[in-house]
């Protein structure tokens, strides 16, 4: 005779509670990248820096952020100041070390940026995201100007304006072109540690402890008899013990 599982047990096996867990999972990705995203300016990349430097040399770079905290960075001429075709290579651009392959960088080589007057423009791929990057969004400034009106355009993101008066470039955006490794990794991982084994824990600790006083696991009604089949108020049945004899105290 199958036994009636505890409802926190039962709902493992509901396709309709893990469709919330995940939605919650999924939210809570989107919530943690999203602050991450507003608060940490200094954190963006991989990146692929795209212009003249400040000898109007053509320039690619690249930066590399695995989470929150970390960043490296490793960058390479990708032109002679003579050299009359502006084009990248592919062989060039592999010989990077380890680029993310989310980023844009791989087709830089098809569409190299470069004003009719000499001015080039940087583009750079940012995501976020823990632990795992999740979210990216493309940011590219034109060279053209001075530091205070270039102009920047944001892809695949929301733009909250310039961080601070002083750096107008630099712009706070909440970025939402997925990165579907990242998002799906950290939508279980958010889904297993906040919406799934916190609540397993407590609801199994909670029923065991309930029996052990004598109440009711699910409803905590005091149950005068300890060997009440049946809760009087919310009709939970108690599981038939697997010892042979149940009125030993099966005590450890
Ligand atoms: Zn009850």
């Amino acid at each position: 005779m199958p036994q009636p599982r505890p409802p926190h047990l039962q709902n493992l096996r509901s396709p309709k509670h893990w469709l919330k867990r995940l939605t919650l999972g999924l939210l809570t990705t989107i919530i943690t990248t999203w602050t991450g995203a507003y608060f940490i300016e200094a954190i963006r990349g991989p990146a692929a820096y795209l212009g003249p430097t400040r000898a109007q040399r053509p320039f690619l770079e690249v930066f590399r952020v695995d989470h929150f905290g970390s960043q490296a960075f490793s960058g390479m001429d990708v032109l002679d100041p003579e050299d009359s075709d502006f084009s990248f290579t592919s062989m060039k651009i592999q010989e990077i070390d380890g680029y993310p392959n989310w980023t844009r960088i791989p087709q830089l080589h098809a569409t190299p940026t470069m004003h009719s007057n000499g001015y080039g423009m940087t583009h750079t791929d940012i995501a976020y995201g823990w632990p795992c990057l999740a979210l990216s969004n493309t940011h590219d400034i034109s060279l053209l100007g001075t530091r205070n009106n270039r102009a920047v355009e944001i892809k695949y993101g929301i733009d909250l304006g310039p961080f601070t008066p002083t750096t107008p470039e630099s712009h706070r955006i909440l970025p939402y072109k997925p990165i579907i490794p990242g998002l799906i990794i950290n939508t279980l991982f958010y889904t297993l540690t906040i919406f799934t084994i916190p609540t397993l824990i407590f609801k199994t600790t909670r029923y065991h402890h309930r029996l052990k006083k004598n109440h009711c696991p699910i409803c905590n009604y005091i149950l005068n008899d300890p060997h009440q089949p049946r809760c009087p108020e919310c009709a939970w049945q108690r599981p038939i013990p697997t010892p042979p004899s149940p009125t030993t105290p099966n005590q450890k």
